[in-house]
């Protein structure tokens, strides 16, 4: 660990740091997952898995979510709450940002061989906040979309409505860049910033996903929880009147799917439709999905 925290500092800030024995053990720990993230990219450690989002009154699949992994040789699967604010630290979310997105440019490819064009799902890619100060993003992502031969009307971005908070002129003339190349944009985690919906008019936004945690907090033990089906239906209603569409997060419980159901929620993404899948299971449920006449959890309809 000693030659890792060394290294660590070295490549990281280009500061030298003797290791004095006093860190914390949390910090070494840290360090030695620094370096290792700093090969991971070039070693072939990241995968791609895909959530499906569901449509909350046909349930048909509407779009897939991409989540990064992180197979560690000796750790095994690092989620990505734990490396993505690391790889933000220390700027490697750059490029970590543009393997996602080539990622998902070529699975929307391969699936394109699979199914007509019209009946694609969507792919949504999580964008941090840092990398909207990417030098040259757009410019970056044009790359990718030419060289793959990929529609931006075929992706998302979801962005933090912290990131969006920045309301600078290069945030916004990314959002525009984006618009122009019909890439859809959707305020991830809705509810858990500052949360003004005032974004919604504001910015260039055609979908709002509610916070895993409200939808958590809709019914709790059997009880329900009233506060929060006020905050969720109000929120529901008013992206509707700027025709945002709406997600909601980590969806477990029939419960919790009739009530939002009932709300009106458009789209719903959860293990109780389906977990983050590898790409070979995701093109099996994509293509059982579209052989399928009858609602795809008949006992669950709400
Ligand atoms: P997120 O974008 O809000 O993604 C949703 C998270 O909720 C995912 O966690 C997903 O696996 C989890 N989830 C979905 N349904 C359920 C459910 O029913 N129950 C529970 N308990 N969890 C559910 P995951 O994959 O661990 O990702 C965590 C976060 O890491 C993501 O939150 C996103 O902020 C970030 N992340 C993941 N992949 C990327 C990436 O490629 N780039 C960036 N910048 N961030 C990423
Ligand atoms: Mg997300
Ligand atoms: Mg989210
Ligand atoms: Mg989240």
């Amino acid at each position: 660990a000693d030659i890792a925290m060394y290294k660590a500092k070295e490549k990281g800030r280009g500061t030298y740091q003797v290791f004095d024995g006093h860190m914390r053990e949390q910090e070494v720990a840290m360090a030695a997952l620094e370096v290792d993230l700093y090969q991971a990219l070039e070693l072939g450690q990241f995968k791609a898995a895909y959530q499906p989002i569901v449509c909350l009154e046909s349930q048909r699949l509407v779009s897939f979510e991409l989540l990064m992994r992180w197979q560690h040789p000796t750790l095994g699967m690092v989620p990505p709450d734990k490396f993505i604010p690391l790889a933000e630290e220390t700027g490697q979310i750059f490029d970590m940002g543009l393997w996602v997105f080539e990622q998902a440019c070529q699975q929307l490819q391969q699936w394109r061989e699979l199914v007509d064009e019209h009946r694609l799902p969507t792919i949504a890619v999580n964008l941090s906040a840092v990398q909207l100060n990417q030098p040259n993003l757009i410019d970056k992502l044009d790359v990718i979309l030419a060289r793959t031969g990929t529609k931006g009307r075929h992706l998302k971005l979801e962005i933090t409505e912290t990131a969006l908070m920045e309301n600078t002129q290069a945030v916004n003339e990314i959002l525009g860049s984006l618009r122009e190349r019909h890439i859809e944009l959707a305020i991830d985690d809705f509810g858990t910033g500052y949360s003004s919906l005032s974004y919604l008019d504001q910015l260039p936004v055609q979908v709002l996903k509610i916070d895993r945690s409200f939808v958590n907090s809709l019914i709790d033990r059997g009880e329900e929880h009233e506060g929060t089906q006020e905050i969720v239906k109000a929120t529901i209603s008013l992206a509707h009147s700027l025709k945002v569409k709406v997600v909601a997060e980590g969806i477990e419980t029939e419960d919790q799917w009739r009530t939002l159901h009932g709300y009106h929620c458009d789209f719903g993404q959860g293990y109780l439709f389906a977990k983050p899948m590898w790409p070979d299971q995701a093109t099996e449920y994509l293509l059982d999905n579209l052989d399928r006449h009858q609602p795809q959890v008949q006992q669950l309809r709400p």
